[in-house]
């Protein structure tokens, strides 16, 4: 399938090649320039020209202002001398787009959209009855505003058909149009000003407007920047609210890269874990997609990542050219700009951050310094992250075998029998194992003694269990194991197996002199089930105990006993 956008484009070319060289040789034979001024005319082009190099920006929307300087061209000279200042000037923007994508398909469009522009608002000015040359004001103003309406209007509506065309859903009224409608609003005045003004006093009536007019873009353009600056440091210190609020390290993950792709041009995202000298990818994202990316290697000495990690601070680069010496290692072939910044905490570097864009000199310095800030507020966040999970991790596990606990194991019975209850989980067995005689190892062999032993029967009831159920130590040497949509007579047959298998392990003890002790251990275990055993999780408790007392141990021990009401 071809693809739209470059149909589009081959579309725009071909209009282009039939309609504007054709235009202007039409313009030559029916339109000559009327009393031509060459050096005026020069002088303009050099000026229109910087107009569009250096043009007035709002909102990072370049404005085009030339008119002031192209227009009275056409009521002087006529519709040619007008159209060929204003082609001119358009070849200025291409060196300004070099980082947007596709300068020269952007001169196209831009030239043929402008040439029909002129065409269309020098047919709305003779329509008005304007004449060139005119110079009475009566005479003039009509025709004028009939030009300066059509050229407007005209510019909206050819630029809402290409995005329509090009698929891209604008609203009817958005604020390019606004901008649009003001440049007109004051390019018109100025442009007749401009035109009596050189009526009066010749050619020095174009540094009296120049001086003024280039003065103004400037102090927009530093004002806009800063402008800009400010809004995404605002938006900067928000994510750092926001990151702090995050709690896991995936959500800080996820909430980081989503929002650094909304506030930079980003192709690709790169966040790197340095820690114990391994880097680790945390976040990876690529043609604008997150990939999964499962790696884990030395800090790298060489690469991007590894001149990123050993710089003193953050670089900055606008094409692949300036970073691909660098590069010797893996890297996205499509990608041009790049920044890369260090994840700092505590002073020390705990991980590189990196963006792409497909295209070049996408960056600026602030936002280098941005995504600095950015690397902190994130390292501040994931450490934050890992505490917390870590403190949630201890106060839900036991220390000596890192099973789950009591509390933990409370949670989860109760929120098991919910489930049973309410028919989201059709039935849940539960084992309770108590270790047999157990008080006799502490007291032959000790405290410590029975410490291992416990360790030793919690890794192996651990590893004997599915990954979906839930295995806990209840208390001293009793242990729960919560069996989801497993039926009573399986959880029986599984805890057979078990008391075998814990039975025939070779528990052992150093002892004093060093050697091997093998001490026997034997696991007596009581069965109960929901919805069977009891509604209350605490029954469903009770009955796996009773089994385990009545049926197990006063039965001799070493057994397994089902609950039978
Ligand atoms: P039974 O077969 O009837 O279960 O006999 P038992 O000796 O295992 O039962 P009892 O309840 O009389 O004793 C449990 C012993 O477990 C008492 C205590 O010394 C020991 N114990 C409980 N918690 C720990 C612990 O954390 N470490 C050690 N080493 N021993 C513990
Ligand atoms: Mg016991
Ligand atoms: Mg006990």
């Amino acid at each position: 399938m071809i693809d739209p956008k470059r149909r589009m484009k081959t579309a725009i070319f071909i209009i282009w090649l039939l309609v504007v060289p054709a235009g202007f040789a039409w313009l030559v034979v029916n339109r000559p320039v009327l009393s031509p001024d060459w050096p005026e005319f020069i002088a303009i082009t050099v000026l229109a020209m910087a107009a569009v190099y250096f043009p007035v920006i709002r909102n990072g929307i370049p404005l085009l202002l030339a008119g002031w300087l192209t227009i009275p061209m056409f009521f002087g000279h006529g519709v040619l001398a007008e159209a060929a200042i204003m082609q001119a000037a358009l070849l200025a923007a291409i060196p300004l787009n070099r980082s947007a994508p596709d300068p020269v398909h952007r001169f196209f469009f831009n030239s043929l959209m402008f040439f029909l522009l002129s065409i269309a608002s020098a047919g709305a000015f003779r329509l008005a009855g304007g004449e060139i040359g005119t110079t009475g004001l009566f005479t003039l103003i009509l025709p004028a505003v009939a030009y300066t309406a059509v050229h407007a209007a005209g510019n909206t509506v050819l630029l809402h058909v290409y995005q329509y065309l090009s698929g891209i859903r604008l609203p009817l009224w958005s604020q390019v149009n606004r901008q649009d409608a003001l440049t007109a609003l004051a390019v018109f005045p100025l442009a007749l000003a401009h035109y009596y003004l050189y009526e009066q006093i010749g050619h020095w009536s174009l540094p009296l407007l120049a001086v003024p007019f280039f003065a103004v873009t400037l102090l927009v353009r530093l004002y806009d920047a800063s402008e800009r600056v400010n809004t995404m440091l605002m938006k900067t210190v928000s994510l750092g609210h926001e990151l702090s609020g995050k709690l896991t390290q995936p959500e800080v993950l996820d909430l980081f890269a989503e929002r650094v792709s909304a506030l930079l041009p980003v192709d690709y995202l790169y966040i790197f874990d340095v820690r114990n000298g391994r880097v680790e990818p945390l976040k990876v994202k690529e043609e604008g997609r997150f990939v999964d990316i499962r790696l884990q290697k030395d800090v790298p000495e060489e690469g991007i990542g590894g001149m990123i990690y050993r710089s003193e601070k953050g670089r900055m680069f606008g094409s692949q050219s300036e970073w691909s010496v660098y590069a010797n290692d893996y890297y996205p072939e499509e990608a041009e700009s790049l920044i890369g910044v260090h994840i700092v905490r505590n002073k020390k570097v705990e991980g590189i951050l990196g963006v792409m864009s497909k295209r070049k000199n996408a960056y600026e310095e602030y936002q280098l310094r941005i995504l600095e800030l950015l690397g902190s507020y994130l390292a501040v966040a994931l450490d934050k992250a890992r505490h917390v999970q870590q403190t949630v991790k201890e106060s839900e596990r036991c220390g000596l075998t890192g099973l789950y606990n009591y509390r933990y194991m409370e949670k989860a019975i109760r929120q098991h029998v919910e489930q049973v209850n309410s028919g989201e989980l059709g039935r849940m067995s539960l084992l309770m194992l108590d270790i047999d005689h157990f008080k006799h190892v502490n007291d032959s062999y000790g405290h410590q003694a029975g410490n291992e032993i416990l360790v030793e029967f919690a890794g192996l009831i651990g590893r004997a269990a599915d990954p979906v159920w839930t295995v806990a130590r209840y208390g001293g040497e009793e242990f729960v194991m919560l069996m989801p949509d497993l039926p009573k007579d399986e959880a029986f047959n599984y805890a057979e197996e078990l008391r075998r298998a814990v039975g025939s392990h070779p528990f052992c003890i150093r002892g004093e002199d060093g050697e091997d002790i093998r001490i026997p251990v034997t696991v007596s275990i009581g069965i109960s089930a929901a919805p069977d055993d009891g509604e209350d999780p605490m029954s469903i408790v009770r009955n796996a105990d009773r089994a385990l007392y009545t049926g197990a141990k006063q039965e001799g021990r070493n057994k397994v006993a089902v609950y039978t009401g």
